[in-house]
């Protein structure tokens, strides 16, 4: 079956840009792609032209998510998967292609979140200059496994874990329940990376995305973006290593008011031989360690 091969970006809309010019810089040590305009700051992470790109709007949440495919036969099988479940697919104009820097890309609204899920294929690469993180850091981790992971809030995680594996070709890692508070997450993956997306199962969710994570290159990534978010009093949930991906990473606000993660280590697994898990999400408090405040992070 054709499947999407990775998270390749995420558009965010921002109640105000300005906040995020330095952030993503200072903070993320994302570069600002020349290529911006007041409706898209684009920000670079690696050989791609950009992987977030972040437009006003009178709310903070994710505006898109973007999906990789191998080319254009895989994104009209994958849309006529999608319209097979019950969902409209639309088109992009060229201009709404050019501006994603990608070849060509389809787009429908996800029925189990409200966010806008775009199939693209061919994205603008970026090998020269190459990528230079914009705070000492020494980079990301992305090559064939995608931008990192988002987790989106939905009313019913079994029919969204549903509708990506009929429609998108994700499949089912492993589930978390934390059965004292009724609380449910599914984590889906399309390549090697543990998941690529996961579910945060709640009936009155705030926004449609719970956090985006980036994997660092190195342990001392994730050590110095936390003196950096510790010293800004950005911090949500302090370092840990989680159950399932096992992936050492602590939370912190964005300008949007919603979180990221930083990671290192994560877990890759075989998509081919895989068997789907569960954890127990009251032992040891949902991680192997630490994550103090994850609770609260919402
Ligand atoms: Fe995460």
């Amino acid at each position: 079956m054709t499947k999407v091969n990775q998270l390749g970006y995420v558009g965010i809309t921002a109640s105000d840009r300005d906040q995020w010019e330095p952030y993503a810089t200072d903070v993320l040590g994302h570069e600002i792609s020349p290529d911006s305009d007041p409706a898209n700051l684009y920000l670079r992470m690696d050989n791609y032209h950009h992987r977030l790109v972040v437009q006003p709007g009178d709310r903070d949440d994710a505006a898109f998510i973007g999906w990789e495919v191998s080319g254009p036969s895989a994104m009209e099988e994958i849309a006529a998967r999608v319209e097979a479940a019950g969902t409209g697919v639309k088109a992009a104009t060229p201009g709404e292609a050019e501006q994603r820097h990608v070849i060509d890309f389809v787009q429908f609204v996800d029925p189990n979140n409200g966010i806008r899920t775009e199939i693209y294929y061919g994205p603008e690469m970026l090998f020269t200059p190459a990528f230079l993180p914009r705070r000492p850091m020494s980079g990301y981790v992305t090559e064939g496994v995608g931008l990192g992971h988002v987790v989106t809030y939905v009313k019913d995680a079994d029919a969204a874990a549903r509708f990506y594996q009929a429609a998108l070709g994700l499949e089912v890692t492993d589930w978390v329940f934390v059965k004292a508070v009724g609380l449910k997450l599914a984590f889906l993956h399309c390549n090697q990376r543990h998941h690529s997306l996961a579910f945060f199962e709640n009936p009155s969710p705030p926004r449609g995305i719970h956090h985006v994570m980036f994997e660092g290159a190195t342990i001392d990534d994730v050590g110095t973006g936390f003196d950096l978010c510790r010293d800004r009093e950005l911090v949500t949930a302090q370092l840990g290593r989680h159950c399932n991906d096992r992936t050492f990473s602590f939370y912190f606000r964005n300008p949007g008011n919603w979180h990221f993660e930083l990671g290192w280590g994560s877990r890759l697994i075989d998509p081919d031989n895989w068997q789907v898990q569960y954890y127990d999400g009251m032992r040891a408090r949902g991680g192997e360690w630490g994550h103090d405040g994850i609770m609260n992070v919402s």
